[in-house]
Order: structure tokens, then C-alpha cells, then sequence
């Protein structure tokens, strides 16, 4: 091969890796700035869940986080919010953060044009003031992926971008809640914002376990807005 095609060749899979690595991970922060851990040394956590509202795993969670008076957030998908909308009201009455998840979810969100995901980020936002009253300000990103078209839909709609520091394939039902426990607790970091699905059965078990576990290591779990010092909501 001549050296010429070689360093080209060598030029385009670099660039596929980074272009692969700017929109898979959420923390590499190359088109949007995205929150992912608190600062600080104290041993302060948040737990955040992504892709509720659904009967009855969500209510098994809200209970458990009531009994622990612990205060998480929830990344709601827009159509189930309107599908479960008393879940949605409960979790702003019981002092929970709820944020934008998109409205549909589907495997084709990162591939829409600016305006569809803006228009997508507009109709989750309208449907959960038209829920709870208040204006969400924070979105996660459907599997954490980011592209131009969704940075500037984040931007016109001025939203803040969550991501995380901590997570394990939760959604994986066939692995053992216990080992996914233990994976929590052994990635676990002062600031860790954790990242859970209160769809997935046994979720309940799960963040009741890993709730006292944390504490018995000395984590705190404290709110989203208060870990990443930042408004959950549009005033
Ligand atoms: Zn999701």
C-alpha cells in the first residue's frame, strides 16, 4: 500500500473513533456540556432515573425512596408522562426533581433534524408543565448520545444537560440484582451522580439495597440540583 493511502487510511479511523467517542459519551463533552458529577470531596451523591414513568415499577420506587426519605431525580419519557400522569404529580409532591427525557424515545431520536428534536424537547416540556405546573430546565439525552442537531435543539430550548458518572447495566434482567449492587458500590465516588431505570422490575429491590449500603459507607444522597448547584426549573 502506498504511504500516502496509509495515512489516510489510518486518518479516517482516527476520525471515526473520535467522531464514535463525541456522541456516545456523554462525558466527553464535544458537543454539549454535560453535567455528570458534582465537585467537591464530601461524600455526596444523587440517584436519577431515567425512562419512567411506569405502573407499578415507578410507585415500588417512589415508596421505597419515601421510606429512605431520600430525594432522586427522574428523566421522564414524555409519552408515558401522559400515559401515568398521577406518577409524574407524585414525584414533584414527594420533593423529587423530574427532568426531559425526550418524548418517544426511539432508536431514530438521534438521527432527527434540529427541528424534530427541538419540537420533541417542546412537547415533553409542555406535557409535564401541563402535569405538575412547572417548566423543566434539565434533559438527559436518550442513551447518553449527543450530535450537532441535538445540541442545538438543546440550545434553543435552553436546557441545562445531564449525564452521569455512575452506571451499570441495570436494564440487563438477567443479571443478578445483587451483582449489580456491588458493581454500584464499587464505582461509587464522592459527587457520583447515579445513573438507574425505575422500568425495570425489581428496580425497587435494587435502590433499596444500594440506598443502605451507600449510607453504610458514609454517601449521603442529596438532590440533583443541590449536588450539581443547579435549577431544576424555569422560574
Ligand atoms: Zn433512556
Amino acid at each position: 500500500m502506498p504511504v500516502i493511502a496509509y495515512i489516510l487510511l489510518v486518518a479516517a479511523v482516527l476520525l471515526l473513533a473520535f467522531g464514535y467517542y463525541a456522541s456516545f459519551f456523554i462525558d466527553s463533552k464535544v458537543y454539549v456540556k454535560a453535567f455528570c458529577r458534582g465537585s467537591g470531596r464530601a461524600r455526596k451523591i444523587a440517584l436519577t432515573f431515567d425512562d419512567g414513568p411506569e405502573e407499578p415499577t415507578t410507585a415500588r420506587v417512589l415508596d421505597v425512596l419515601a421510606r429512605h426519605q431520600v430525594k432522586a431525580a427522574f428523566f421522564l419519557i414524555g409519552a408515558k408522562a401522559e400515559r401515568c400522569p398521577g406518577l409524574v404529580r407524585r414525584m414533584v409532591e414527594e420533593g423529587h426533581i423530574i427532568g426531559s427525557h425526550s418524548f418517544n424515545h426511539t432508536s431514530l431520536f438521534p438521527f432527527g433534524s434540529r427541528k424534530k428534536i427541538a419540537d420533541e424537547l417542546e412537547k415533553t416540556r409542555d406535557t409535564l408543565k401541563e402535569i405538575t405546573g412547572k417548566t423543566v430546565c434539565l434533559f438527559r439525552p436518550p442513551f447518553g448520545v449527543t450530535n450537532p442537531a441535538i445540541a442545538a435543539a438543546i440550545h434553543t430550548g435552553g436546557y441545562q444537560t445531564v449525564g452521569w458518572s455512575v452506571r451499570v447495566f441495570d436494564t440487563r434482567g438477567y443479571v443478578s440484582r445483587k451483582r449489580i449492587r456491588k458493581r454500584l458500590l464499587k464505582k461509587l465516588h464522592p459527587g457520583a451522580v447515579v445513573l438507574l431505570h425505575d422500568r425495570c422490575g425489581k428496580a425497587d429491590e435494587l435502590v433499596e439495597s444500594f440506598i443502605v449500603a451507600a449510607q453504610e459507607k458514609g454517601y449521603e444522597m442529596v438532590g440533583l440540583d443541590e449536588l450539581l448547584n443547579m435549577q431544576a426549573y424555569e422560574e
